[in-house]
């Protein structure tokens, strides 16, 4: 019997029979695949003609198409759909793929093509996208230590292996503090809460056996108790209980962790050749260096400071206000903020969501996709993976572009939050491959019958998804590797972002945020008040972040720190953390930066994006409309089309004539002076 994952996919674009796909077949498929791509990687490596461009790196980008064949349909149901034989093959499959990428990252006979043809590469007559998937592809072996030998080889297996171990630690240690703790109400304290907070604390409160309800340090439980409990002593309690999740000392405490991991990172920096953790880790983004990150951090961070500090003052004459002497503390800024949203914006979400109904709001983010890029979307009747998945083919002017599918609904098999990925990606060399994308997002399904209604922050997100939907389906190189979103993470949310602005021109919420059972246009005064609340309190949201982004940068940069809290309050001090705001997230905490290397010296890399998505979205103003069609052409020939084949700076600069400033993104976030 032939192993569906493994054959010719013959049906409609290429798209996966998943029809015919069991969860039985993944473990099999997965095994052959990987032996298979092994063994073109060795055919390459051991080939006795002299390394060229097309026998090795483009050799290299054709091999291990059934493992992309497996893979594809085993992430998409693993994330979207799983089940215990799912999660159970996800933790077999995920040692065994590491150990085969990292076997093929220490192949020396193919790293020595690789080196080979880098050394002799203005004789190879490279075109510009072959020399830079050239580059990528040897700067990837060489940061993953394919140039090392001997004792400092070993030394690069030690580091990297103790790195994991210290990242699991640290995630484990806050997981066991998070679970540990938690404060029950009684029914005065519970009643002062609205009625959804009410519900999640006795929810809580239930999961835990506690006998009565609970606050936990769960971010979506104790963010709704700070924001609404007028106890301030409780909050006090529950603040600093979050405040201190991985240094509460024993066993758990990531304190000695941090200061671990910052110096391994450190002595893997220097064995590569880098001066400090954060010169290697910036090299391959588009910021570049710490300077750079620091100085568009700090521009932000004036702006950000001196808004909070004006906040902290209204905020404090409520506190007083309410017979409670001396300064306003962390604990009281979400209790007064929220009262204050409610005063200056009252927005009731009832009133909003019948305007955001899912059908239309795909409907706006294809028509949006239409005017401006002329692609078209027609449905597609084929079996997915799950019945609430549904498909569109992607055309223009008659031609096939893409296959897209919408995932939209939430359910117990789904993890939460919302991605997109591309089950293929495209590329036109070895071979020709058109990309096959979805979206997966978590909006409430409804009732049989009913519209599916989104808040405006769901439809954010779908636009947001979108964006890099495009990001994929309009790709227009030849290599896979540097295909759709495979750029720099500071770059990749760019094209997401920069779409979520196409939601709030006044046309396309005229014509597509109609009511469900009326029919009739949001009101302009509805309008104004849910595109004013999404600014409100930036100030606190920007410093808490931006904090988080300067410590995480310093922790990195020159010499570790033997005592990570004490450089974080240095930090702290020198930029004149204003008393009543904390940290987005302390040290002990900063996952992202611990837990693992993705955003260690890069948290900065949201606020990177937004600097350019609101100066990009400022091109089309500047041109006189939204829909601005010299511009939208531009914006596809060079950010959405090429991928990660131009380096990005380039690519922004192509579009925009330079690169962006810090304005548009303050003005955005009501931030401008
Ligand atoms: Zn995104």
């Amino acid at each position: 019997m032939t192993n569906p994952l493994l054959s010719e996919w013959t049906g409609p674009f290429g798209i996966a029979p998943f029809a015919e796909i069991e969860d039985a077949h993944f473990a099999p498929a997965l095994d052959e695949a990987l032996t298979a791509h092994m063994a073109e990687i060795d055919a390459i490596s051991s080939n006795s003609d002299a390394p060229s461009f097309e026998n090795t790196v483009e050799a290299m980008e054709g091999a291990g198409k059934g493992l992309d064949q497996v893979l594809s349909v085993f992430f998409s149901v693993a994330g979207a759909d799983s089940n215990d034989a799912r999660q159970a093959l996800q933790r077999d499959f995920s040692p065994k793929l590491s150990a085969h990428f990292s076997a093929i990252n220490s192949n020396k006979a193919l790293f020595e093509r690789i080196e080979t043809l880098w050394q002799t590469r203005d004789t190879l007559d490279l075109d510009a996208e072959q020399a830079r998937v050239l580059m990528l592809t040897r700067r990837s072996f060489v940061r993953g230590g394919a140039a090392l030998d001997g004792a400092e080889e070993e030394r690069m297996t030690e580091i990297k292996s103790r790195l994991a171990t210290l990242g699991t630690s640290f995630v484990q240690n806050l997981l066991k503090d998070e679970a540990d703790w938690m404060m029950p109400l009684s029914a005065a304290d519970l009643a002062d809460l609205p009625e959804f907070v009410q519900d999640a604390a006795k929810a809580a409160g239930a999961e835990k056996d506690a006998g009565g309800p609970v606050v936990t340090l769960s971010r979506s439980l104790i963010v709704p108790f700070l924001q609404f409990s007028p106890n301030r002593a409780l909050r006090k309690t529950a603040y600093e209980a979050w405040g201190a999740r991985g240094a509460n000392g024993g066993e758990t405490d990531n304190r000695g962790l941090a200061a671990e991991t910052l110096a391994l990172r450190k002595d893997r920096a220097a064995l590569l050749g880098y001066p400090d953790f954060a010169h290697y880790k910036l090299e391959t983004e588009m910021a570049g260096t710490p300077s750079a990150v620091r100085e568009l951090l700090m521009e932000v961070w004036s702006a950000a400071k001196a808004q909070a500090d004006k906040d902290a003052q209204i905020l404090e004459a409520m506190l007083h206000a309410d017979q409670f002497e001396g300064p306003l503390e962390p604990w009281d800024w979400r209790y007064y903020a929220e009262k204050r949203r409610l005063a200056e914006h009252d927005l009731d979400e009832a009133e909003v969501k019948p305007y955001f109904q899912l059908d239309r709001m795909i409907e706006a983010s294809f028509a949006c996709a239409t005017r401006l890029f002329g692609l078209n979307f027609a449905p597609l009747d084929v079996p997915l993976y799950h019945g609430d998945c549904r498909a569109w083919e992607v055309s223009r002017n008659g031609e096939h572009v893409a296959v897209f599918i919408g995932d939209y609904y939430a359910r117990a098999s789904k993890r939460s939050g919302a991605w997109c990925s591309a089950m293929r990606a495209q590329a036109r060399k070895p071979d020709l491959r058109t990309p096959i994308v979805v979206n997966v997002c978590n909006f409430a399904k409804p009732p049989k019958g009913k519209p599916s209604l989104l808040s405006y922050d769901d439809a954010r997100t779908l636009f947001h998804e979108f964006g890099h939907a495009l990001h994929q389906m309009l790709s227009n190189v030849d290599y896979d590797s540097v295909s759709g979103t495979s750029v720099a993470r500071d770059f990749v949310e760019l094209p997401s972002q920069l779409y979520e602005h196409w939601l709030e021109v006044p046309e396309v919420l005229a014509e597509f945020a109609t009511h469900a059972d009326t029919g009739e246009a949001m009101p302009q005064e509805l309008l104004d008040k849910v595109l004013g609340a999404a600014t409100f309190d930036m100030g606190f949201a920007t410093v808490e972040y931006v904090a988080s982004a300067l410590v995480d940068l310093a922790f990195h940069e020159g010499a570790p720190p033997a005592d990570p809290m004490q450089k974080q309050a240095e930090v702290l001090e020198a930029i004149g953390m204003p008393r009543a705001i904390g940290m987005r997230h302390a040290t002990p905490h900063f996952a992202h930066v611990f837990a693992g290397d993705g955003y260690s010296s890069g948290y900065y890399s949201y606020m990177w994006s937004e600097v350019m998505d609101a100066d990009a979205f400022e091109a089309f103003e500047e041109a006189g409309s939204a829909f601005d069609a010299a511009t939208a052409k531009r914006l596809e020939e060079t950010v959405l089309s090429s991928g990660g084949s131009v380096d990005a700076t380039e690519l922004y600069t192509e579009f925009r004539g330079r690169m962006p400033g810090v304005d548009a993104l303050l003005k955005g976030r009501g931030l401008a002076a």
